[in-house]
């Protein structure tokens, strides 16, 4: 079991979320800003993954420098976000990309299903919200998320920008990969995508680029992938 500590709201630095009783059920925690859902005022709990960079957010002044601002998100109208994620291509597994599955030699060792466009789609939304990256909030620690499909780590994304009262303006993703060729899938992938976001096909771009056969994606070892988002106030 977790170790879970209490911090009150207000201590909380710009988009901090909580973790509460739930595994996936994260909140962001705003006493000001009416448009962020706030728990009632008994005190939420974070839990040991997240917390780290929390604390370290909370109560550390680097040399001398004044401590890091304790003030709620501000509203903005706009957020952006940007994702990266790479991850080793072996035999013997498949290859998952933006929940299709692609017929090839090889595809991702990880503890999830290694979908690397949809785990840095997710960075991308959650950094735009301003929210711990993925692998805090799923760590790959947790024998929970093993095998888990990755369209369970997007649905949280979605549902916490959808609570922090943001939608997508638009996305625009690259994926790098030697082989295979991703132009006969690219719109099963696009399409599977928008499903999953909920966003309308027309502001969803996805882009396919070779690696040039250097280095550990362009020798078939590795895939990566690039998001930028876009968060519109709804
Ligand atoms: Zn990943």
């Amino acid at each position: 079991m977790a170790t879970h500590l209490h911090l009150h709201a207000s201590s909380l630095p710009t988009g901090i979320v909580t973790r509460n009783r739930k595994p996936l059920s994260l909140t962001f925690i705003s006493d000001k800003n009416p448009s962020f859902s706030a728990r009632p005022a008994s005190a939420p709990t974070l839990k040991a993954a997240v917390l780290p960079s929390v604390v370290a957010a909370v109560s550390t002044a680097v040399d001398g420098a004044p401590p890091v601002s304790a003030s709620p998100p501000k509203t903005l109208p706009f957020r952006v976000g940007h994702g990266f994620d790479l991850h080793r291509l072996e035999p013997g597994y498949p290859l998952i990309i933006g929940g299709i599955n692609i017929p090839h030699d090889r595809g991702c060792e990880a503890h999830s299903d290694g979908d690397v466009l949809l785990h840095c789609v997710v960075d991308a939304i959650l950094g735009a919200l301003g929210l711990p990256d993925i692998g805090q909030i799923f760590p790959d620690n947790d024998p929970k998320w093993k095998g888990a499909p990755s369209s369970v780590f997007i649905k949280e994304a979605v549902r916490l920008m959808h609570e922090a009262g943001y939608e997508i303006g638009n996305l625009d993703a690259t994926l790098i990969l030697q082989r295979p060729k991703v132009s006969p899938h690219k719109e099963a992938i696009r399409e599977n995508l928008c499903k999953l976001l909920g966003a309308d096909p027309t502001v969803v771009n996805l882009k396919a680029k070779t690696h040039e056969k250097v280095d550990s994606l362009g020798e078939n070892r590795s895939i990566a992938a690039h998001t930028v988002v876009l968060l519109m106030r709804k």
